[in-house]
């Protein structure tokens, strides 16, 4: 482990033991996103879809979710695609299109920043600005989405291991900017395509909560690929102590080939409210959950 010495690791800045950490042995920095906590003793549930492809696609999944019981909204304005050839996103139109959801249902939104030129943009109608896997050491990036000041959703590359996870997030940190949440959203492996499209790293959650005071959720959609695995990845994700999870909704009667991005992983909002019902206080999961005294 590379950060055993407080004050000189090489993420310093939100090491436990380091020079900014007030939150002992076990706490969590909560950070406020909105009025919204992220990092309590509660699990928050950002959700929405992959992409926002239009006004009515995005406004009737916000209002689904947050009827599901979601506290944040979540849509790709600006798509990271594999291929140049598939969709992109809606850009500046999506951006506005997320901001009458947020007007419409009260939810906060988060969604992702891809390019440093678009940062000043992104940062006008977001919440909550999301880095993608793909980005996750694009270095000037994290700067520029540092320097907002507002709160940064720091997805795990697939093949990043912890200290380089943990380094990215640094670059946010030194720009004077704590209110980091990581997400760990699953990692290649060899059973890649075989019955999944990632593999969830569970035990990451417990590793990274060891290391740094950073609230940590859990993205079960992109760790599944597949909408019917969602359900326990999210429940394996609460066991091991995230934080919350960030999950791929599609409306409760839309066939999952028709999305342009995601549809096959993504759940309904009536499955979305039976997971959010399990792992809230009070829900069938949540003594199984936090065994008493788990504290944050
Ligand atoms: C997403 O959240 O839509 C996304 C592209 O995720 P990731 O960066 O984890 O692939
Ligand atoms: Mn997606």
């Amino acid at each position: 482990m590379s950060c055993r010495v407080p004050g000189s690791g090489p993420y310093r800045a939100i090491a436990r033991g380091g020079p900014q950490d007030e939150y002992g042995p076990e706490g969590t920095r909560v950070v406020h996103v909105g009025s919204l906590p992220v990092g309590g003793p509660e699990p928050v549930v950002i959700a929405g879809p992959c992409a926002v492809e239009s006004r009515e696609q995005t406004v009737e999944i916000a209002h689904a979710v947050r009827a599901a019981g979601a506290d944040m909204l979540r849509g790709g304005a600006f798509k990271p695609r594999t291929s140049p050839h598939d969709f992109q996103g809606l850009g500046r139109e999506g951006l506005e299109i997320l901001a009458e959801a947020r007007e419409q249902t009260g939810l906060p939104i988060v969604t992702e920043v891809l390019d440093v030129r678009d940062v000043a943009l992104v940062a006008e109608y977001a919440d909550m600005l999301q880095i993608g896997a793909r980005n996750m050491q694009h270095f000037p990036l994290l700067t520029e989405a540092g320097r907002t000041g507002l709160p940064i959703l720091l997805k795990r590359h697939w093949a990043a291991t912890l200290d380089e996870w943990l380094g990215a997030a640094e670059y946010i940190a030194v720009e004077g900017n704590l209110d980091i949440v990581l997400c760990e959203r699953g990692i290649r492996s060899f059973t890649q395509g075989t019955y999944n499209r990632s593999t969830l790293d569970v035990n990451i959650v417990p590793a990274v909560k060891r290391l740094t005071f950073l609230p940590v959720l859990v993205d079960p959609s992109h760790a599944t690929g597949d909408d019917e695995l969602v359900p326990s990845a999210a429940l394996a994700g609460c066991a091991a102590g995230a934080h919350g999870l960030i999950i791929e909704v599609i409306a409760e009667d839309t066939d999952p080939t028709t999305p342009l991005c995601d549809g096959y992983q993504s759940i309904r909002p009536s499955v979305l409210e039976r997971i959010i019902d399990d792992v809230r206080p009070g829900g069938a999961s949540w003594h199984a959950l936090r065994p008493s005294g788990s504290g944050g």
